[in-house]
């Protein structure tokens, strides 16, 4: 069986209820809809990079004077995917590496998964900084969102000595488009754009990550999944 770096997006892959986590924390913290509206539009626009759109984001919220207890309770709210934690051993255990590259947030994936750092040996997202008294003071944005995250893949393809061929990646919106047309095989989950299902080599039905498992094992054992196939 092949040794496969399998990198998996975490809103709405790893983590359930939620589409993007910024979003959820937007509405939770209640910032002004006009002005979150605004930088989005400038980032799409290319008037503003995508750290800096961050940090506008996050300049938001630090108007509020958000602390790290207060993201944590709201990020209670959201649960696990089914069967994630499960999913995530069980391809340890196989021996394949594991990676995230995701525009989430560090504090999302340390809520959902306390144990993270046992089953993913490369982690590419968006890091909170917070002040002695716990008070959030910034973001260290990760370059690898969007049509980036190929970017990242490619990073951590150098880093883990693994060729792009035996990489996997798992994703569920559009963001994920450009990793999944890169990975040497990818995955649509729980998926919400047409564009990823069409670029996706498998796309699977329901929301327990477990049915990811026997896919991953016919990718290792290096078996032609036929192209968009769908896995139930
Ligand atoms: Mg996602």
């Amino acid at each position: 069986m092949k040794k496969l770096l399998i990198c998996f997006d975490v809103d709405g892959t790893l983590i359930d209820d939620t589409i993007f986590i910024w979003q959820t924390l937007h509405d939770a913290i209640g910032t002004d809809p006009t002005e979150r509206d605004r930088w989005s539009k400038a980032f799409w626009n290319k008037e503003i990079s995508y750290a800096e759109w961050a940090g506008k984001d996050i300049a938001m919220w630090r108007d509020k004077g958000v602390t790290r207890q207060e993201i944590l309770r709201h990020l209670r709210l959201l649960r696990p995917m089914d069967g994630a934690w499960e999913c995530l051993k069980e391809l340890h255990r196989d021996g394949h590496i594991l990676g995230v590259i995701s525009g989430s947030l560090d504090i999302a994936l340390e809520q959902a998964f306390p144990r993270w750092e046992w089953v993913f040996s490369h982690v590419f997202l968006n890091r909170l900084v917070f002040d002695e008294n716990q008070v959030l003071k910034g973001v260290v944005a990760t370059p690898y969102d969007i049509d980036h995250k190929a970017d990242g893949l490619r990073e951590m393809a150098h880093r883990t000595g693994i060729s792009l061929n035996d990489t996997v990646f798992i994703g569920d919106h559009f963001n994920d488009v450009a990793v999944a047309r890169l990975a040497g095989r990818s995955i649509a989950f729980n998926c919400k754009s047409d564009e990823l299902e069409k670029v996706s080599d498998v796309t699977t039905t329901g929301t327990d990550l477990r049915v990811i498992l026997p896919v991953i094992r016919e990718f290792a054992l290096n078996d032609h999944t036929a192209l968009n196939s769908v896995i139930s």
